[in-house]
């Protein structure tokens, strides 16, 4: 298998040559919340699938409807013409889900970079429509991660995902991300960070004209930049400069939404409602790719208040609302519901930030502690003072140590996140972080 895979499949986010030096686990089979590889070795899984498996792998009520689905309609298109009913039911249960947000229409795809994707389309057509077709640029964060289409690409705060594609959408402008341990303000105040990214914020639309700006795109919490977690006032902020201004704001909830910050959304943690929502991962609970991008009634009605050519939606996918995805995300939602996994994920969350800040008493490396619910990051450094990024042999020493010691956890960078399934125990917790304790030893030794 390992020789076919260096031949043959590229992995995304890697290096080919770099695969083959370090080959990928074959991940072989899951249950409850643990995988188990090729080898017969059984591990917890500290990466809930990729952000998404919110729930575990031995969701029945999931797995039942995905099996009855297939039985009754496999496909059909939802272009148009056509549609099917569980699509129908799931975009009442969405529409239920989001009404205290104002958000009251759903758009179906086939993940989180169509759901990106689709917003900054809607978000340009939503000014075109309202006789601002000037407006077209778009705003978004450093580290933040929106997905990989162009769209998505040209929004992310990366340079290592924008390099090699440029140019990419002309007119985006990157604002800093709301880091309280690196970041250009000199402070670690979260509170003055926001204060001074929204007078970036404001001082950029007075350059670039306000009339000129579709959206703000940004994630309530960042997650594939390091678990980054504004101060609480931030989100607000950024909101009350879109409504001054007239800008959309696209909140890019692709890992947030359903539960894992400990609230059913990270807008609602911040107490903001967006104009976009995208959707995806845990929507399903990973077990089959599909997305929502969810629309406030405001852009809704200047969509539907107008009978031009203009009005109409000029993209969608092919599996746009798939039925099987349809009836996944439809049981998804219930179980997601009736566990109430948003309450367990900020009690679980509490007892691993506090967890991972004793890690960072005990251990040099640990640079950083941080996260909020369900979504952490230690962030590993070479020397605390001058907070130097450890090297990738010592990351790759923690996520092997913590590998043996049964538990997977993911490396990004400097970075090791943990993103467990939504319903983990307390034992479980104990468990991923008594492995990376073990890791950091052994790096450190
Ligand atoms: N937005 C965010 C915030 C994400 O984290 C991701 C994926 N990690 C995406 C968009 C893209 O989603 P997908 O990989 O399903 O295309």
């Amino acid at each position: 298998l390992l020789e076919n895979n260096a031949r043959h499949l590229w992995h995304p986010m890697a290096h080919p040559a770099e695969m083959r030096k370090n080959p990928p686990r074959i991940v072989a089979a899951a249950d409850g919340v643990e995988i188990v590889d090729v080898h017969g070795q059984r591990l917890l899984d500290g990466v809930g699938g990729l952000w998404n498996v919110n729930l575990g792998y031995s969701c029945d009520p999931v797995k039942q409807a995905i099996r009855d689905q297939l039985e009754d309609l496999p496909y059909y298109s939802a272009f148009r013409g056509t549609t099917t009913s569980p699509l129908i039911e799931l975009s009442y249960e969405l529409a239920e889900w989001f009404r205290e947000d104002g958000l009251v229409r759903s758009f179906f795809t086939s993940g989180g970079s169509d759901s990106v994707e689709t917003a900054l389309r809607l978000a340009r057509q939503y000014h075109k429509l309202n006789g601002q077709p000037e407006r077209t640029k778009f705003i978004a964060l450093k580290k933040g991660y929106h997905g990989t289409h162009f769209g998505g690409a040209s929004v992310n705060g990366n340079s290592n995902f924008r390099r090699a594609y440029e140019p990419l959408l002309p007119g985006v402008l990157h604002l800093p991300a709301p880091f309280t341990y690196r970041n250009p303000f000199n402070t670690a105040d979260g509170a003055e960070i926001a204060q001074a990214i929204a007078r970036q914020f404001e001082e950029e639309i007075a350059f670039q004209g306000a009339d000129t700006i579709a959206a703000l795109i940004m994630e309530p919490v960042l997650g594939a930049g390091g678990v980054i977690v504004p101060h609480e006032t931030f989100m607000p902020l950024m909101r009350a400069i879109c409504d001054r201004h007239g800008i959309l704001l696209i909140a890019d909830e692709v890992i947030t939404a359903f539960g894992r910050t400990g609230a059913w959304t990270g807008s609602r943690l911040w107490g903001v409602k967006p104009d976009l929502i995208c959707t995806a991962k845990a929507i399903t609970n990973g077990y089959f790719p599909f997305g929502a991008v969810m629309i406030a009634q405001k852009v809704a009605d200047v969509f539907e208040g107008n009978d031009s050519s203009l009005g109409s939606i000029g993209h969608g996918y092919t599996y746009s609302g798939h039925p099987v995805g349809a009836a996944a995300a439809l049981a998804t939602l219930k179980e997601t519901k009736r566990l109430n996994v948003a309450a367990n994920a900020a009690e679980r969350g509490e007892e691993l930030l506090a967890g991972l800040v004793r890690l960072q008493e005990k251990h040099a490396l640990v640079g950083d502690a941080r996260g909020k619910g369900l979504m952490c990051a230690l962030e590993l450094v070479s020397d605390r003072s001058s907070k130097t990024s450890a090297s990738k042999q010592v990351v790759q020493k923690v996520y092997d140590t913590a590998y043996e010691a049964g538990v997977m956890v993911r490396t990004s960078g400097a970075n090791i996140i943990l993103s467990p399934p939504l319903v983990i125990t307390a034992e479980h917790v104990n468990r991923i972080l008594s492995a990376l304790d073990a890791g950091l030893s052994a790096a450190a030794g």
